[in-house]
């Protein structure tokens, strides 16, 4: 059978080939980073379109980002050719929902072209709402409620849902109300935001089981990567599609959710599902109760606790599909074993997890250690950093295979700046985007009122642009029209132009702007999208306003506006153009150019790349002091798993960097190492010191002037071996780590005893 083996299965080692021919029932893949879960999750696909187990269209594939659903079309394109094109449903949470929304959206009470609205939009709506209530909006931010409204839309409540407490916290006690308002004004401009793209799901599958059972028939695969992220209503969402009449019960959807407990942040030990042997489920053969779902992930990645992901979950698989195959792997296929060394010593200072051995074969003489960076400030450190690119450069590498990944945004700054200077190719992945430039969204604001009419945000945004002499009191009248005759903004324009409520020159430029809309939108159907979208920014006179602007700015808003245009081309209508731009939440810039790329921890899962980079191991960045304020032991530990997932990144070298000064908010701030830095095993790093560009530092560092310069703080977290390097050039002096032996020893020594012994104790 091994030599029948087709293609796609050859290279897999045992527990991969088992999660990928373990097609019918549940399946959990829980493994450590770069073990191959992605992997087998694309080779499954392959294997169940090979076997003719299903069409192209019958598959559920969710993945966390756009890029990784955009890899794995990829990667199951190179193993299956062209049907990947008719896969429909791989895509993120969000984007798979936008698409079910837009079939149903009559059942959530919308109309199909309805609008989704970004962050800004958000804030700008519930800024009104706030306003129109007669409260104080500097009181009540409303950020603030943006973001409460975004977390109970997470956790999957709707206004009848929320908890009395939180409903209570917000305005007096009228946070309910409040959202509830929202929620009526989002149906009345026929928009909703990115939590309704799957809360209105699961409230029409919930309402309506033809639907539901529609898709139940439809969907004969469901998979998931990075399933430890999954928030509640991720779940919920799943759990319904899942769901199979006639197959055993799955516990009730109601009640008994993860995370609705109060104080449901703290991750305790978790006793062990049970392993199977790999055993197929007792649910096949079951006519129609087969719940073929196979969920991937690792709990030592899960990083967006924040955000409302539930760990538990991942935890809980085995109880929400009874009979569920899990599967272990623990072959690193990625990383180096210094690298695989110093991630899975680090994670081990993790309470709340499931141990997990993990190994490599990996080993070769000339791999280096994890190498440790001091500088002396952000400039020296991005400085620092630029030379060492360059010198891999210099060695043959390419500047695609290297990434800077930071804790926080405002540190790209740094490096951005020193590459333009060093003429560095870099891109930022899933930074300050193209589409939210200002020129980018006000023609965006254009097209949206010409694809949805109702569209009031977009159609404020752009009413007195380019100036037009509407004031604010003629807005408001518009407004106050739109209200009383319960229409858009646009037809209450409309309306008023014909009117003699108005001046002549308000009157005037209305009518102008009625006229306007109105041909566009009767363009809409007969001008190929690009045509319309030239022809509106002409016809608008934005092109014009901005090529009468004088300021150093003009030119390149231009361009970008010509660009948005050619952008435009590789889209089949102006709709889905403008859902794409809604959607996209990680678009590359210059994706064929050689360039390094740039992002957050964040966005960083699930990539890897040869060589990493991991500035700012410095403490109160990282870990990040908000995550610790707020988060306690919890946060801390999340940010633990942040550089565990920003260390399994690198598949050979690893650089990570601390300065010795920060400027924080503008303030210069002497800084401690990251404990981080600490739990790394000595026998895995490597301290470098005096590196060509900070070597003058020396003496700052050993001398008198470094130490006073920290005002005397205190490494509260003991003796440290990068506290005072520099001081003691030996490093590692004062290491301080209980721990004898590197990480993947030990893990390799445990991987004589019972595996499934190490389900739910903590190793180390
Ligand atoms: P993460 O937890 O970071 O998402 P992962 O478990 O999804 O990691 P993959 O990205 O699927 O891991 O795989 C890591 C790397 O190992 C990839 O380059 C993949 O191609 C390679 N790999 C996985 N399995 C094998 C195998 N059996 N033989 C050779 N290479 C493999
Ligand atoms: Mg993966």
């Amino acid at each position: 059978r091994q030599a029948q083996a087709p293609d796609y299965l050859k290279g897999l080692n045992p527990e991969q080939r088992l999660a990928v021919e373990t097609t019918e029932g549940p399946v959990l893949v829980l493994a450590g980073a770069g073990t191959g879960k992605t992997r087998v999750l694309t080779t499954r696909i392959a294997h169940i379109l090979a076997t003719g187990r299903a069409f192209p269209s019958q598959i559920l594939a969710v993945t966390f980002t756009n890029k990784a659903a955009r890899e794995m079309k990829e990667r199951v394109g190179v193993l299956v050719g062209e049907a990947v094109e008719g896969m429909p449903w791989l895509g993120t949470f969000h984007s798979i929902g936008v698409k079910l929304l837009r079939r149903h959206a009559e059942l959530a009470g919308l109309k199909s072209g309805f609008t989704i609205l970004d962050t800004d939009d958000v804030v700008r709506l519930i800024k009104q709402i706030i306003q129109a209530e007669g409260l104080d909006d500097k009181r009540w931010a409303p950020r603030t409620f943006a973001m409460m409204i975004d977390g109970w839309k997470n956790k999957g409540f709707g206004p009848s849902e929320i908890p009395e407490g939180d409903a209570r916290s917000f305005a007096n006690g009228r946070g309910r109300q409040l959202y509830q308002a929202y929620q009526d004004r989002l149906l009345t401009l026929n928009a909703c935001d990115f939590g309704d793209l799957l809360l209105h799901p699961i409230r029409i599958f919930r309402q309506h089981h033809d639907v539901l059972a529609e898709y139940h028939r439809k969907f004969k695969y469901i998979l998931v990567d990075e399933y430890q992220d999954t928030n509640t209503a991720q779940y919920m969402w799943l759990r319904l599609l899942a769901q199979r009449p006639g197959g055993k019960p799955i516990s009730p959807l109601e009640g008994e959710m993860p995370g609705r407990a109060e104080g449901g942040a703290s991750r305790q030990p978790h006793s062990p599902p049970s392993v199977a042997s790999g055993d197929i489920s007792p649910s096949r053969g079951e006519s129609g109760s087969a719940i073929n779902i196979c969920c991937v992930g690792d709990d030592d990645q899960s990083i967006y606790g924040w955000r409302g992901a539930e760990v538990d979950n991942i935890l809980r698989f085995d109880k929400d599909f009874p009979g569920a195959t899990i599967i272990r792997l623990e072959r690193n296929y990625r990383s180096t074993a210094h690298i695989l060394g110093a991630a899975s010593h680090l994670i081990a200072h993790n309470e709340g997890r499931f141990g997990k051995t993990l190994f490599t074969e990996q080993v070769a003489e000339d791999d280096g250690k994890v190498n440790v960076h001091a500088a002396w400030d952000s400039e020296e450190e991005a400085r620092a950093v630029g030379e060492e690119i360059e010198r891999y450069q210099r060695n043959g590498h390419l500047l695609n295979d290297m990434a800077i990944l930071v804790r926080a945004s405002f540190q790209m700054r740094e490096f951005e700046d020193r590459f333009v200077t060093l003429g560095l190719n870099y891109r930022v992945i899933g930074g300050p985007r193209f589409y939210e430039r200002l020129e980018i969204r006000d023609a965006l604001a254009f097209f949206r009122v010409v694809a949805q009419g109702a569209d009031d945000l977009a159609f404020e945004r752009i009413v007195n642009v380019p100036k037009r002499g509407l004031g604010e009191a003629t807005i408001r009248q518009i407004h106050d029209t739109a209200r009383a005759l319960r229409i858009p903004m646009l037809a209450a324009a409309a309306t008023l132009a014909e009117s003699d409520e108005l001046k002549p020159k308000p009157r005037a430029a209305l009518r102008e702007v009625a006229a306007n809309f109105e041909r566009w939108q009767k363009a809409l159907d007969h001008t190929p999208h690009t045509e319309l979208a030239e022809m509106i920014l002409e016809e608008s006179g934005y092109t014009e306003m901005w090529k009468n602007d004088r300021s150093a700015e003009a030119p390149g808003r231009l361009e970008n506006l010509k660009e948005l245009i050619r952008s435009m081309e590789e889209y089949e209508s102006l709709r889905s153009f403008l859902e794409h731009v809604a959607l996209v939440m990680d678009a590359e810039q210059n994706a064929e150019l050689d360039a390094v790329n740039i992002m957050t921890l964040h966005s960083a899962k699930g990539l890897e790349f040869q060589t990493v980079f991991l500035p700012g191991w410095e403490e109160g960045l990282f870990p990040h002091q908000r995550s610790l304020d707020e988060g306690g032991r919890s946060g801390l530990e999340e940010e633990r798993r942040l550089a565990y997932v920003g260390v399994t990144r690198a598949k050979k070298n690893l650089h990570i960097w601390f300065v010795s000064n920060r400027r924080i908010h503008g303030l210069w701030q002497s800084t401690i190492p990251s404990r981080f830095l600490d739990e790394l095993p000595e026998a895995h790093v490597e301290v470098q010191e005096g590196g060509n560009s900070y070597g003058g530092y020396g003496n700052s560092y050993g001398g008198g002037s470094f130490a006073s310069g920290r005002g005397g703080r205190q490494n509260p977290y003991g003796a440290s071996r990068f506290d005072n390097l520099g001081a003691d050039k030996s490093g590692g002096g004062s290491f301080s780590n209980t721990y004898a032996t590197p990480g993947w020893q030990r893990a390799q020594a445990n991987r004589t005893e019972a595996t499934d012994r190490n389900w739910g104790t903590r190793s180390g």
